[in-house]
């Protein structure tokens, strides 16, 4: 089996912003690009990208999940970096063309088509470290993918760390490429050491996210999980499970949540964790590792709420159940 997101579609959309305009967008081979060493990107990072799938359903039909929340979060990126202003209605234009376009490559489930919005500073222009690109481009890849679950249902082991941050706190809500790069030695640290899956990140004892996805506490009814603010990502996927939640009659909780609260309602035999993200939905935490112990959240199994909450938002991201806040939009 290919690793995520290392099969493209022959093709992609793009649209070249040239300090004026944009350019009308043009279907274009996704296994080349052309750009001056000196291009803004490759210095001084601006770049952001995005991340949302389409799915197939049985009457044949292709639908994007929540397309509205990550063109609006890939304007918020854009801005936050002071690239050129996105046009939203072009991007949407561009997702929607693309994705037509190879709609009969899009897998069935529990497979999708991962969707990869990625806008870059071109100019080339090495002596604007203080200053932004003038110019831009903005592509949309396509990325066949499978069952994220396929390798087993097996529960996540997070090192909690205290020390350090995934990025610049200021940074944590933008989709930006250096955002990444900076949580990397954390992740390879945790991997080699406590052979942790992922890191969650708590700064100054605060439970904040992983290098790639939200964290979420299910103890009894309530769901508790950190408030927006400017040093998380505001997951598209994390909305969407709260909403479901709410609808389920879930006291829900945006707040502060310590570590120290947390590994004590963890031990709570029906205490259940979980990631959520675009690439696996609601991801089960068996394990959280705290100053060089194991703690099990409840069992240490992956929990019934976490699998009911992945199984509802599948089914809508299907077309197996009712969308009932209009979340899916056809090609
Ligand atoms: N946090 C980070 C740092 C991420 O990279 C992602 C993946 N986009 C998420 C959270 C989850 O966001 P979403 O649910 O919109 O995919």
């Amino acid at each position: 089996m290919t690793a995520f997101g290392t099969v493209f579609m022959p093709e992609m959309i793009a649209s070249e912003y040239n300090g004026t305009q944009w350019s009308q967008p043009a279907v274009v081979p996704s296994d080349s690009l052309t750009l001056h060493p000196g291009a803004h990107v490759f210095h001084y990072a601006s770049t952001c990208f995005e991340g949302l799938k389409a799915f197939r359903h049985e009457d044949g039909s292709i639908n994007i999940f929540r397309l509205d929340q990550n063109i609006r979060r890939m304007a918020q990126s854009t801005r936050l970096l002071a690239l050129p202003e996105v046009d939203q209605a072009l991007l949407e234009q561009m997702i929607l063309e693309i994705t037509e376009r190879f709609a009969g490559d899009v897998p069935e489930p529990p497979g999708s088509m991962y969707i990869r919005p990625t806008h870059i500073g071109t100019e080339a222009a090495i002596g604007k470290a203080a200053a932004p690109s003038t110019t831009s481009l903005l592509y949309v890849l396509l990325s066949p993918v499978g069952d994220y679950f396929s390798g087993g249902s097996g529960t996540l082991r997070l090192l909690l760390q205290e020390e350090g941050m995934r990025c610049a706190p200021h940074m944590g809500e933008v989709k930006s490429g250096g955002n990444y790069a900076s949580a990397l030695p954390s992740i390879l640290q945790a991997r080699a050491e406590v052979k942790a899956d992922q890191v969650l990140f708590c700064p100054h004892g605060e439970v904040q996210e992983t290098g790639a996805a939200n964290f979420l506490l299910f103890d009894g009814d309530e769901v508790i999980t950190k408030s927006l603010d400017s040093t998380l990502l505001h997951g598209v996927t994390r909305n969407s499970v709260l909403q479901l939640a709410r609808d389920m009659g879930m006291s829900v909780q945006e707040r502060d949540l310590t570590v120290a609260e947390l590994l004590e309602r963890a031990a709570k035999p029906g205490c259940e964790a979980a990631l959520s993200g675009t690439a696996a939905v609601l991801a089960p935490v068996g394990t959280l590792i705290h100053q060089g112990r194991d703690y099990k959240v409840g069992t240490g199994a992956a929990g019934e709420l976490t699998q009911k909450l992945r199984r509802m938002m599948n089914d809508i991201q299907w077309g197996k159940a009712e969308d009932p806040h209009g979340w899916l939009t056809r090609v």
